[in-house]
């Protein structure tokens, strides 16, 4: 029987990335990573709590947690050995713009990224998980081999349209064995996550060890990068 091919990605590129690709790395994991490329800073920013006596504005916070930021002189070292990919440039929506304008941050990404890695960078992640079926036409049109959204499908091969690419689950979801277990069926388990939703908390990242190192030792799974799995995942391909 042919391995479950298994494939994960991570968004918006926070520091907490430096753990997670430490934890990867350590069980040759793939993974890809989307990047919104005008939002990473100049220097890197550590993450910290918020703090009510002292309160910082500037940032955006996740639980009271600010994840921090990494660079894009880090991309290309920190991402070494990964998979990156498009999430626009300011992570903009593309249910609220213009399509034709939408279109350019996400091509605009991805030429940033192609220029840092020189090789291509054909994936796409929804920034907020919005799309629509006009940019869902513009993102095909334009070379992308497909557009992760946030939405869910038992058998990932099923997805009819691999722009609306349908993943297995989140990567806290508690269900996830089980869902991985079910995806042997159709021979692909795909799942997403923001490294920041660990925020600074040890169980979390111990429990997100514990998945990473199971299915690396699982003799019946092996992992791929999604632009790999694809091609299987787009029903008007077929
Ligand atoms: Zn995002």
């Amino acid at each position: 029987m042919a391995k479950l091919k298994v494939v994960q990605c991570w968004d918006d590129a926070p520091y907490n990335d430096l753990r997670l690709v430490e934890i990867l790395r350590k069980y040759n994991a793939k993974a890809t990573f989307n990047i919104n490329t005008g939002l990473l800073v100049e220097q890197r920013r550590k993450p910290f709590w918020f703090d009510y006596k002292n309160p910082d504005y500037s940032v955006g916070y996740f639980n009271n947690f600010y994840p921090g930021k990494l660079t894009l002189k880090d991309i290309k070292e920190v991402y070494d050995g990964f998979e990156i990919a498009s999430h626009c440039h300011m992570h903009e929506n593309a249910s609220t713009m213009p399509h034709a304008e939408w279109i350019k941050k996400a091509v605009q990404a991805r030429e940033i990224l192609e220029d840092i890695v020189q090789r291509p960078c054909r994936g796409f992640a929804w920034p907020c998980g919005d799309y629509t079926p006009e940019t869902c036409a513009e993102l095909r049109k334009a070379g992308f081999a497909y557009g992760r959204t946030t939405k869910y499908i038992d058998f990932v091969t099923d997805n009819e349209d691999a722009m609306a690419l349908r993943t297995n689950c989140h990567f806290m979801n508690y269900q996830f064995f089980q869902k991985y277990e079910k995806a042997k069926e159709c021979g692909v388990f795909y799942f997403w996550g923001h490294s920041y939703e660990m925020l600074d908390y040890d169980k979390y990242w111990d429990l997100l060890e514990e998945k990473i190192a199971y299915i690396s030792n699982d003799p019946d799974a092996e992992w791929c990068n999604v632009i790999d799995i694809a091609p299987l995942c787009d029903g008007k391909n077929k």
